[in-house]
This record gives C-alpha cells, structure tokens and sequence, in this order.
C-alpha cells in the first residue's frame, strides 16, 4: 500500500516538478568517492533498460587528475561504440536524454537527471553547452590515433552528475531512490533589465559601457 502510492507520487512528479536548468561546470574539488545513490540509480537504470554493463562509479583519489568519480559522481557505462547493437543502445539512450520532453522543455530527462556532462566516442555534451556535441580529446593524448580505447570513450559512456544529481535531490530521483529528498532548483541568475537606468541604455548615462 505504501510502496504503490510512493509510485504513485513518483510518476505524478516526473511530469509535475519544474524542469532544472541546465547546470554549470562543477569540478571535482574533495575526495570523496564513495558511490553516491543518485549515481547509482542512474546507472542501474541504465543497464535495466538499455543494457551494457554496470562498470566504475568511485575511483581512488590519487593523481592530479580532476574526475568526478572521485567523488562517486560519475558513472562508466560499459556499451561499445565498435559494436553496432551496443553503439546504438547508447544513442538512444543520448536521444532520450537530449529530447525535448514532455514538458516542452529541451533536454529534459538529462535535465532532471542531473547530467553535467556525458563523453562517448570521441565526443562531448556538456550541460553548460546545451548537450551540443563537440570533438572530444583526452589531456592525455596527443592524437586519436594515439589515445587508447578507454581514452577516447569507444568502450563506455561516461556520465557526470552535478552534486545534486548524484545526491538523488533532482525531480528524476523523486520516488524512484528510497530516501531521496527533492530540492527545488534554484531561478535562473536575474539579469539586469536593459533600457534608462544605471545599467541601461542611455549613452549619456557614465554606467553605459
Ligand atoms: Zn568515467
């Protein structure tokens, strides 16, 4: 009775909650990786319907390398981009994501889901560029032809969380993660209005740049 009305409040808030914005950049700063249960959740849900295999979340906090999955915030999803039936799980996967959603809102699952960045096959979408994709090259590779299949992400998909993604507090976790306290996003920054004031644009007034 009551695991079917906490779905029922699940499924009732997947549509209902506001859409987060797209987040900013958050680098990895702490060590701390201990697989968080938002990461967890993601990448279970993942294998349960796409397939693949379940691979890395925490890794050890050595080096100067600067990874969320020092901070269990980061997920290896294990589908090949060199095998056709896996490359295509994994984007349509992508595509579901990237979609404009129910809400009318574009990129809305990967939105809520608290995706900060995915890198597969030589490519990166970044929630701080709207999931554009864009050639991706590890630091460590002077070329392609060099990098091996681990670096350029031809034998898994990596996902990163914003920190509120991987606590399990964005709307997607809401009723699926046991435990899991939502917290509404934050407004987008308040821009300063345009026209006559100090920040306006009067070219007589000493604020106009
Ligand atoms: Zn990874």
């Amino acid at each position: 009775m009551l695991l079917a009305s906490l779905c029922l409040v699940g499924s009732a808030h997947a549509t209902t909650l506001p859409v987060e914005p797209y987040a900013q950049y958050d680098a990895q700063s702490t060590c701390s990786p201990a697989a968080k249960k938002g990461t967890v959740a993601l990448g279970r849900y993942l294998v349960r319907t796409y397939g693949g295999r379940f691979g890395r979340i925490g890794e050890p906090c050595t080096g100067r390398s600067v990874s969320e999955h020092k901070e269990g915030r980061a997920f290896d999803w294990m589908v090949s981009s060199r095998r056709k039936a896996q490359r295509a799980r994994a984007y349509q996967f992508l595509r579901a994501a990237f979609a404009t959603g129910p809400s009318g809102q574009p990129a809305e699952l990967a939105r809520r889901m608290g995706i900060m960045y995915v890198i597969f096959n030589d490519h990166i979408y970044a929630s701080y560029d709207h999931f554009a994709p864009r050639p991706y090259r590890s630091e460590g590779c002077a070329s392609l032809r060099k990098c091996s299949a681990t670096l350029r992400h031809l034998n898994h998909v990596h996902i990163s969380l914003t920190r509120a993604g991987a606590a399990a507090s964005t709307s997607w976790y809401v009723g699926r993660v046991p435990g899991a306290v939502y917290v509404p996003p934050a407004p987008d920054p308040v821009v300063p209005p345009a026209g006559p004031g100090p920040y306006g644009g009067d070219p007589s007034n000493p604020w106009h740049h």
